[in-house]
């Protein structure tokens, strides 16, 4: 029945190709051929606003969305712990973190992580997001202490943990490699690594919207080396700022890349740059945050560009709202993230969404989409489909 629903579609998108803009049209029949699409025409798909051609790009990512995910959409019960807003970066988009020696800075002890986990347990979380700040004060002690301390308290929970940023401070505090910090994370407890701190991977946006973080080539080689060793990790856009549609396509590009070479991204998340309460919104050169098209387009977009490559692209429900993030499932997403239970990034910077959403909102708003919702593990293994 899903079946023929989808070549319904695919026959109206044949049909509407016919009327379309022959390049649009070009593209596109070219990515439902199976057929890579390189950055320029990404530029094109990204620039596209006539409703014709935009239906045609929904439609193209919602077709191919269903041959590799077919009509499951998932979310993961997680919780996250952030274990310091303590930092030394000071990025411009960053509404959480606080300098050394403010007030409201703040360090979890091993007692709070403890509590932290059994609370997670208690939600039936199958996996901790564990990510802090650049917190001068912590040694790499902390971070084994910290990861050992979950595992002791549950043994078979999943440790997402440690940005590349996070893994680069390590290895300059601790004098060790890259490679010899994560083989220790891992070590300790660690399973796979979130993907951010990629915000746009290019150096000119870098510096502007996070001067002291790694560079593009730094976070290139931090994944890499996680991926050789078989830490899998997510990989992040952070959009809706000072970035331009070439910046995009080649932060599309690099991911797609690694990918290649890889198989180490579990799923592409887009993150919405949430804008009200921060530094970059107030620079000239800055949009205020996203828009809810543009969110759609680059869903659709992404799907399209990493189609084959890709297989998850997941939408941020914190970032978007939850009414959004759902829409969005018909513009090439598949995934909601994560419950979460508390959210302490986004909501700082004035996100207005819940920070908690429970499975049973999950599967309500995913059949609500028209899809067959399902719990899954963070490396994407069914747990319960909710048919
Ligand atoms: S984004 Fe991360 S590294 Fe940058 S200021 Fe915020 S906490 Fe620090």
């Amino acid at each position: 029945m899903r079946e023929e629903h989808y070549y319904r579609l695919l026959n109206f998108v044949e049909h509407g190709l016919k009327l379309a803009d022959p390049q649009i049209a070009h593209i596109l029949d070219r990515a439902l051929d199976g057929k890579e699409i390189d950055t320029q025409e990404c530029i094109i798909l990204l620039k596209e606003d006539r409703p014709l051609e935009l239906n045609l790009i929904k439609m193209t990512a919602d077709f191919l969305r269903w041959t590799v995910c077919d009509d499951i959409v998932t979310f993961v019960v997680n919780r996250n712990i952030n274990f310091t807003n303590i930092c030394i970066l000071r990025c411009k988009f960053c509404a959480f973190s606080r300098p050394v020696g403010h007030p409201e800075g703040y360090v979890l002890s091993m007692d709070d992580i403890r509590k932290k986990v059994r609370e997670a347990i208690s939600f039936g979380s199958t996996e901790v997001c564990v990510q802090g700040a650049i917190n001068p004060d912590l040694d790499f002690e902390y971070y084994i202490k910290l990861l050992k301390t979950i595992k002791e308290e549950a043994p078979w929970i999943h440790i997402h943990a440690f940005s590349p940023q996070e893994v680069y401070y390590l290895s300059v505090k601790s004098g060790l490699s890259i490679e010899e910090v994560l083989k220790t994370l891992r070590e300790s407890g660690l399973d796979t690594m979130p993907g951010t701190a990629a915000e746009i991977l290019s150096d000119d946006v870098r510096k502007i919207i996070c001067p002291g973080k790694i560079s593009t080539e730094k976070w290139i080689e931090i994944i890499k080396t996680a991926h050789r060793l078989g830490i899998r990790t997510s990989a992040t856009i952070m959009y809706g700022h000072v970035e331009n549609f070439e910046h995009i396509a080649n932060h599309l590009k690099i991911i797609r890349e690694i990918q290649k070479e890889t198989r180490g991204f579990t799923e592409f998340v887009l993150l919405p740059f949430v804008h009200y309460r921060t530094e970059l919104a107030k620079m000239p050169e800055c949009r205020p945050g996203s828009t809810g098209m543009f969110d759609a387009k680059l869903c659709a977009v992404s799907r399209i560009f990493l189609y084959k490559y890709v297989k998850n692209i997941q939408v941020s429900w914190v970032k978007l709202g939850r009414r959004l993030a759902q829409l969005l499932l018909s513009w090439g997403a598949n995934d909601l993230g994560g419950t979460l239970i508390e959210e302490n990034i986004s909501h700082p910077a004035g996100a207005t969404e819940t920070t908690f959403l429970t499975p049973r909102e999950f599967i309500y708003m995913i059949r609500e989409a028209g899809k067959i919702p399902a719990e899954r593990t963070t490396v994407y293994k069914i747990l319960k489909v909710y048919r």
